[in-house]
């Protein structure tokens, strides 16, 4: 049995369940890839780009270089004109086999799902995981929180696509409001089984969780919730993906919240909207303080569906100090990798799963991950 770590909760990447909605932002980006709009192009709500839907309607104003998806692209700008008027929706009927599911998963951008699908020679078995890969954040909670109706109607539609007959539903013991939402409307859907977890790291992989649920995973397809509520907007009520929600924290911030926003608003707009800084000296991580990375030029980041979370961490809690030679970080690693060594002979590790902990662990604050990772000096790039 693979090991689960307990976290303690840190006092600096605190998260707090307060949900805020941002459905109006003043401009959005799209990459430029594929398309040809000049300034001054009319778009459309809805209208196709190569890796996602325009958000809003409004006119194209420039083309600026921006950091989507942790690649450096060149988008347009569109400036919002608030009056989110979308190209005419094609009359559809929600797939009943696999095959049109697929294709429709393809239509829709819901490329990351496909993958997971594609990969697997066959599926006997359907987990749906409402645990959040990094620990610090809230994602899959809320969404199983707050659309709990949804997600249980989507388990039921994808056990007749996928022939199957029972879905595990999984989420975090502490997760009571999910607990209690779930459980007052489970009776209804029989084959599916909801299990609760311990508020272990590690069980948001899908490795560690097959492996904790006693469950083959070459033949058992982990979905997340964030997956099953986008396939219901897109797959059963025919809606693009055009927002999302991410967790944003740190201790460089005076609040923590969770946002729910536009695809392709900028996170400098969201700063100046949201966010009151205690500090001016700090760092971004993308995707968790764990697992997430450090971004330079924040002030280009775009929101996608692939941002979980942002930490916004006080650069004086993270000096670091001369190793002491204590072995934490070897006796964390789940993989075992010899974390000193990699560190003393600047060694990298392609076992190495990005978790976390090795940094999470060290007293010297030694950023560990990121020389295993061999990605020390990539940050200053991004
Ligand atoms: S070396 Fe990699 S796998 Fe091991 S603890 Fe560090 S980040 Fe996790
Ligand atoms: S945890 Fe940090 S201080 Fe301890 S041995 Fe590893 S690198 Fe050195």
């Amino acid at each position: 049995m693979k090991q689960l770590i307990t976290l303690d909760s840190n006092p600096d990447v605190y998260i707090v369940n307060q949900l805020v909605s941002y459905l109006s932002p003043q401009k959005i980006y799209v990459p430029i890839i594929n398309s040809n709009y000049n300034v001054n192009d009319y778009i459309k709500k809805n209208t196709r780009f190569s890796s996602c839907f325009s958000s809003v309607s409004g006119l194209v104003s420039k083309q600026k270089k921006v950091l989507w998806n942790n690649e450096k692209v060149i988008a347009y700008e569109i400036n919002n004109n608030y009056k989110e008027e979308s190209i005419s929706k094609i009359k559809y009927k929600k797939p009943t086999d696999l095959e049109e599911f697929k294709s429709l998963l393809e239509k829709y951008i819901l490329n990351n799902i496909l993958d997971k699908i594609n990969k697997k020679e066959k599926i006997d078995k359907l987990i749906i995981s409402s645990v959040d890969e990094e620990e610090y954040t809230l994602k899959e909670f809320i969404i199983l929180a707050n659309f709990h109706k949804e997600i249980l109607a989507t388990c039921e539609y994808l056990l007749k696509i996928f022939n199957i007959d029972e879905i595990t539903l999984v989420t975090k013991n502490i997760n009571a409001k999910s607990i209690r939402n779930v459980k007052s409307i489970i009776g209804t859907y029989p084959s599916i089984d909801f299990k609760l977890l311990p508020d272990k790291y590690l069980l948001g992989y899908d490795e560690y969780l097959c492996e904790y649920l006693n469950t083959d995973i070459n033949n058992t397809l982990v979905l997340k919730t964030s997956d099953i509520y986008n396939i219901y907007n897109s797959i059963i009520k025919g809606k693009n993906i055009t927002e999302t929600i991410l967790t944003i924290s740190g201790d460089a911030i005076t609040k923590s919240f969770i946002i729910n926003t536009k695809i392709g608003v900028s996170l400098k707009e969201i700063i100046d909207n949201f966010i009151k800084f205690n500090t001016k000296e700090f760092n971004v991580y993308v995707n968790g303080y764990l697992k997430g990375n450090k971004i330079k030029d924040y002030e280009d980041i775009i929101i996608t569906s692939s941002i979980d979370c942002i930490v916004f961490k006080s650069t004086t809690k993270e000096e670091e100090d001369e190793c002491i030679n204590c072995g934490a970080c070897n006796k964390i690693c789940p993989v075992n990798i010899n974390v000193l060594k990699c560190l003393k002979h600047t060694l990298k590790s392609s076992k190495c799963i990005g978790c976390g902990l090795c940094n999470y662990i060290c007293p010297a604050k030694i950023k560990l991950k990121e020389i295993v990772r061999g990605d020390k000096d990539e940050e200053k790039d991004n």
